[in-house]
C-alpha cells in the first residue's frame, strides 16, 4: 500500500481540504509555494504515463476538481493571482510517490522555466 493510499484510508492523517467519491486533495506535507496542495485519485494509477483509455472520464474530473478548488479558494483570477499544475512522472521527472498527483501550487509568483 503506497503512503496516498494510506491517507485515502485515513491510516496516515492529513490535511484534507476536498473529497468525493473519485477522488482526494490535500495540502503538501512539505510546501513549495504558499499553497501547495495535491490532487489524487482513490484508484490506484501509479503515474500519468501508466493511465489508461478507461481513465480518460477520472482524468478530466481531478483537473476539474483542481479548477474548483482553485476559484473557491481565490487564486482562479487570472489577473491578480494564478496558479501552477503540475505532475511528476519518474525518476527524472521528480516522482518520489507511486501514486498519481497532481501538484497545485499559488499564493507566490512561480518562475518558468521550472527547475
Ligand atoms: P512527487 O515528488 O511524487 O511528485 O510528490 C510527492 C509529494 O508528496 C511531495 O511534494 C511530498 O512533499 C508529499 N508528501 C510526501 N509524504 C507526505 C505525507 O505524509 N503527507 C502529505 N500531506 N504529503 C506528503
Amino acid at each position: 500500500m503506497t503512503l496516498f493510499e494510506k491517507i485515502i484510508a485515513r491510516e496516515i492523517p492529513a490535511d484534507i481540504i476536498y473529497e468525493d467519491e473519485h477522488c482526494l486533495a490535500f495540502n503538501d506535507i512539505s510546501h513549495q509555494a504558499p499553497t501547495h496542495f495535491l490532487v489524487i485519485p482513490k484508484k490506484v494509477i501509479p503515474r500519468i504515463g501508466e493511465a489508461e483509455a478507461s481513465d480518460q472520464e477520472l482524468l478530466g474530473h481531478l483537473l476539474l476538481t483542481v479548477g474548483a478548488i482553485a476559484r473557491e479558494q481565490g487564486f482562479a483570477d487570472t489577473e491578480a493571482a494564478g496558479f501552477r499544475v503540475i505532475m511528476n512522472h519518474g525518476k527524472a521527472g521528480g516522482e518520489t510517490v507511486p501514486h498519481l498527483h497532481i501538484h497545485v501550487l499559488a499564493g507566490r509568483p512561480l518562475q518558468w522555466p521550472p527547475g
